[in-house]
């Protein structure tokens, strides 16, 4: 079972060649002050030191007859590459070689039924489970936190990777909650349907953390998001088995398996889910060129006024503009001549500034006359923002290479960088305000006196009545503290958000990193409800302790500067 390195995103024969990208290490070297001489090694993951396992021998004995012998892993590299997500706090202590705290064990059940009698061997003897899909969570999700003094088994459901059933009649599938995005796409491609569930992290992350996590992918624009597209679930608690009828709607209550997603793994263990899938359709990207970000926020609203949704539609402020160019392979002949011929032709006959452009990618998945319609319609809207379009090839061509960017992050913070991350989503009359007031402090947090730093944002995952913000932003690491820097940034960011009425956060859950501003976002009485909720499924808190219910001494109230446990955003229990 492969799984992606402790210190870095995915597979090492695909991280970034800068051979390939000349104009990369110049943009880095001017926005955030990285040269490729900076490199910074990290630590071989093979000599960090891991506290010894908390289980005894009979333990490890009887989670063997819980899920097979041959399913318990306690070897130190197992436990190492359970320890974390990969959030940019993740890796930075992974590279460094800190783990405070580890799993003591890691299992692999099977079947439902393993799960089910590993949930009640763990309520029995105090244990403390935390389940792990594909451990690409940024939120801290998968951490065990060192104030947990009971032992830490984590449960990979990477086994439960098997399509159940395909019900073409109704376009619905049942789907092993530990199946990995390609896994399940291909199970579904071959009977010609599909999930159509994105996310830029497809490739390593898995159903059961999509749902866990209310995660976005990037055709979320006509697929909805991952909680659209559920249709019943099957959970193991420590309080029993709960199966909510997969049926298209139904007037009975609240919704329960709407309890379930998003619950991080705090109510227990999704090991299958009922999924809305869709046919196979065609497919076109195409990109599109604005003179400013308030021109392509007003195509993007526009878009949708006239009920021509898209299936994916991503537009880029100016520097994340500039950054993608800066990513594509450099052009030569013919082409080369055409794209320098367009740039002039916007700036000298549609009046753009270079520096401010911004570009969208814009795709559609439908039946092929209902994309040609789209497209027709989509195309003559442009001239009433004074839109460009740069045609199928720069769409396709981000299409193909949007699984490589993540990492970028890698080679970044091998030269003495930090990048991350903070997404939200608010309502459409909300965007341009809080855009700006987002975009200011984060340039705040990331200039240096030499460089201005990096803060890129898009705007994708949309709906009628709003879209998500996304921000990446970037800088050279503060070396002497390089997870205060961060903290500090991300807290600023997420001040940010909470105070502009946005959403905590619109696809990246909570988790430990999110988790002060919890009580802001929901409110004390939401805080109760969760923590009611907790009291009925898991009373005895075995599911992964510290996530959807703020714990007094949890991980990140204990440690982000300012944010103690008792104040304002995390009501005492
Ligand atoms: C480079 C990169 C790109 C990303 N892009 C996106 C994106 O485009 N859209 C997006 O939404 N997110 C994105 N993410 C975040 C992450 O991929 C998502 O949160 C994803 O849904 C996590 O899935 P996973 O299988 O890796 O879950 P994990 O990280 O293993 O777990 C996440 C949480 O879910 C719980 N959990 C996992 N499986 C189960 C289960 N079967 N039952 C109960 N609880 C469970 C865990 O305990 C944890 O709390 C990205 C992350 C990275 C690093």
């Amino acid at each position: 079972m492969q799984m992606m390195t402790f210190t870095g995103w995915g597979v090492p024969e695909k991280a970034t060649d800068t051979s390939r990208l000349p104009k990369l290490w110049p943009f880095a070297h001017r926005v955030i002050g990285l040269t490729p001489e900076m490199a910074r090694p990290c630590v071989d993951p093979a000599t960090i030191r891991l506290p010894e396992s908390r289980l005894s021998a009979a333990s490890i004995r009887e989670l063997g007859a819980c899920v097979g012998v041959d399913h318990v892993a306690v070897d130190h590299g197992t436990r190492l590459l359970h320890c974390y997500g990969k959030s940019y706090r993740d890796l930075l202590r992974a590279r460094l070689g800190q783990v405070e705290r580890a799993p003591d064990a890691v299992v692999f059940p099977g079947t439902h039924a393993e799960v089910e009698r590993l949930l009640a061997w763990a309520g029995a003897q105090g244990v403390r489970v935390i389940p792990f899909g594909g451990g690409t969570n940024i939120v801290g999700g998968v951490e065990a936190s060192p104030t947990i003094a009971e032992p830490i088994v984590t449960v990979s459901l990477r086994r439960l990777n098997q399509m159940l059933a395909l019900d073409e009649a109704s376009g619905v599938a049942t789907l092993g909650a530990g199946m990995l995005g390609p896994e399940l796409e291909d199970a579904l491609n071959r009977r010609g349907f599909t999930l159509g569930h994105f996310p830029d992290s497809f490739e390593f992350s898995t159903l059961g953390g999509w749902i866990a996590t209310r995660s976005a992918g990037m055709q979320s624009d006509a697929r909805g998001k991952i909680e659209d597209m559920v249709v019943g679930l099957t959970v193991a608690t420590p309080s029993g088995t709960l199966v909510t009828r997969a049926v298209p709607r139904a007037a009975a209550g609240p919704d329960l398996k709407q309890l379930i997603v998003g619950s991080e793994g705090a109510l227990g263990i999704i090991t299958s889910a009922t999924m809305r899938v869709a046919r196979l359709r065609p497919r076109e990207y195409r990109g599109f060129l604005f003179p400013t970000f308030e021109a392509g926020v007003g195509y993007a609203r526009r878009i949708w006024e006239l009920g021509l949704a898209p299936t994916t539609m991503r537009l880029s402020n100016a520097q994340e503009t500039q950054f993608g160019m800066v990513l594509k392979p450099p052009s030569k002949g013919l082409s080369h001549l055409a794209t320098r011929a367009a740039m002039a032709y916007l700036r000298r006959v549609r009046g753009y500034d270079l520096d401010q452009t911004c570009v969208m990618i814009l795709g559609w998945e439908l039946p092929a006359d209902e994309l040609a319609r789209k497209r027709r319609a989509a195309l003559r809207l442009l001239r009433e923002f004074n839109g460009f379009d740069g045609g199928a090839g720069a769409g396709n061509a981000w299409y193909a290479r949007k699984y490589d960017y993540p990492y970028l992050r890698d080679l970044v913070m091998g030269h003495g960088g930090m990048c991350d991350v903070t997404e939200t989503a608010v309502l459409w009359k909300d965007v341009l305000p809080t855009y700006d007031r987002i975009h200011r402090g984060l340039r705040e947090e990331v200039q240096a006196p030499d460089c201005a730093g990096y803060v890129g944002c898009h705007l994708s995952h949309m709906y009628a009545e709003g879209v998500c913000l996304y921000f990446t932003f970037g800088a050279r690491q503060d070396e002497r503290d390089p997870l205060g820097q961060y903290l500090r940034v991300k807290g600023r960011a997420m001040d940010l958000v909470l105070s502009s009425g946005a959403a905590l956060s619109h696809h990246h859950s909570i988790g430990y990193e999110h988790l002060p501003w919890l009580g802001q976002h929901v409110g004390p009485l939401g805080l109760k409800a969760f923590r009611d909720l907790k009291r009925t499924f898991d009373p005895a808190g075995v599911c992964n302790p510290g996530r959807l219910v703020p714990e007094p001494d949890s991980l990140m109230t204990r440690r982000w500067p300012g944010r103690a446990a008792g104040t304002d955003s995390v009501p005492q229990p």
